[in-house]
Formats: C-alpha cells, structure tokens, sequence
C-alpha cells in the first residue's frame, strides 16, 4: 500500500468515527460500509485532500456530494437488511450509492444528467460494486420498471414526496427525502408504506441539499440559489 493511500485509510477511519459514531449513529452495516467505501474514488483530483471533510463537496454541474453524516443518517433512517433492494435518485457522484451497495442485495439510482450518469458509472466501476444500476432519467417519477423497491432514498430536496415513488414502496418500505418550500432548505422526512394506502410521516432533521428538478418535483432550478451558495 502506497503511503497516500494510507493516509486515506486513516482519515476514512477518523472520519467515521468523529463525524458519525460521536454523533450518534449505531448501525454496525452503515458504519462498515462507510468504513469501507473510498469517498476519494467519486470526487474530482483537485477536491481528492478534502474527501475527508465534514461537508457536502462540488462535483460537475453545479451539483453536490452530500456530506458523509448525512448519507449515513438517511442510509440508517431506511433500516435496511441485506436481502433489500433499493431505489435511490439522485445518483451525483454515486457515492451514496456505493455506499448502500455495502448494505443490500441490489441498488437503483437515477440521474437527470447525463455528465454526472457517466461520472457516476465510472466511478463505480473502479470499485467493482456489480450490484449498482445507474439509470438515467427523471427520479421524481421513481423507477418503475424494477419496482417495488424496500427503500427509497431521495438526494435532493423537493416540495412534496412524490406520487410516484409512494407508489413504488413495497408494503412496510420506507421512503427518506428532504422536503421544503423553499428549494435549499428542508427537512428530512421519513415515510413508512403501513397498508395500501396508508402511509406514517415522520418530520425530522433541518437540511440543505440542491433541488430534485423534473415532473414531480421542482419545475426548475431557482438561480438566486446559485449566487447564494
Ligand atoms: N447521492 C449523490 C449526491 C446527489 S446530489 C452522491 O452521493 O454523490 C443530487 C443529485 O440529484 C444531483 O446530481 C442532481 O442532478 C440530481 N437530481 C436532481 N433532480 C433529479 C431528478 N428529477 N431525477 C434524478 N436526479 C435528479
């Protein structure tokens, strides 16, 4: 093993300890595939001494890898079990997607740009994680050809969970989303399918993710953001 390597190896280890066990989280498969996955591997060269830091990174197109605790909170809100296959949209750079790849049988994710598809797949296929499909397309309107799926995970923010993907739950699935009216401030909402048509909604933590544009969601990105951020 190569030194820098190395030194990875270790700020992965630190980082999983201070920025998640400290805060609380407690999910022995979350904690190992953070543990296992190389966030280096999914962000640019230049962003590569920072893969450690406590917080969301650009990636290409004005979009975001989200921070690692809080793609172990929303991965632990889910409470998956191995055999589970899940659904998420908003594939970035596709480390969340790794990372659940850890964690269940088999992962979906969408992406609306085509870039970050390519970004994403490449990635990916630098680790070998064979049980990960990125698909390109609008995620608010799920992915219902693989449907039903026993977790969904959505990585950016819309006003509302969308029909679609309520839909695409099997029953006792669960559904983690940011949801606010505003498009970079929400609330972390975790949707349990009980029946048919039944659902329970949990409201909880305050996050900042980048809007979820398309059908069912946001019609388009609000600039003043951009000037913002
Ligand atoms: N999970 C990612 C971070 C995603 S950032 C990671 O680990 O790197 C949110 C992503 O959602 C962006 O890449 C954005 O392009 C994408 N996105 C926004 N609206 C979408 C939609 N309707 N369908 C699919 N992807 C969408």
């Amino acid at each position: 093993m190569t030194l820098p390597e190395q030194d990875m190896e270790q700020q992965r280890e630190q980082m999983v300890s201070r920025q998640i066990e400290q805060r609380g989280l407690r999910d022995p498969a979350v904690l190992a595939a953070m543990r296992a996955v190389p966030r280096e591997a999914f962000v640019s060269e230049s962003h590569r001494q920072f893969a450690y830091d406590d917080g969301p990174l650009p990636i290409a197109e004005g979009q975001t890898i989200s921070q690692p605790y809080v793609v172990a909170l929303m991965v632990e809100m889910l409470h998956l079990k191995p055999q589970d296959r899940v659904l998420e949209i908003g594939t970035g750079s596709g480390y969340a997607a790794a990372v659940l790849s850890r964690i269940v049988a088999e992962v979906h994710t969408v992406e609306r740009i085509e870039q970050l598809v390519d970004f994403a797949r490449q990635n990916l296929s630098g680790l070998d994680y064979e049980n990960v499909q990125v698909h390109h397309g609008d995620g608010s309107l799920g992915w219902p050809d693989q449907a039903p799926y026993d977790g969904i995970i959505v990585a950016a923010g819309g006003p509302k969970i969308p029909a679609a993907l309520k839909k695409q739950l099997v029953i006792g699935g669960r559904l983690v989303m940011p949801v606010g009216s505003e498009q970079r401030a929400q609330r972390l909402v975790r949707l349990t399918r009980v029946e048919e048509n039944e659902y329970d909604r949990e409201n909880l933590s305050h996050v900042r993710f980048v809007p979820l544009i398309g059908q069912q969601a946001w019609e388009k990105e609000n600039r003043k953001w951009l000037d913002f951020f």
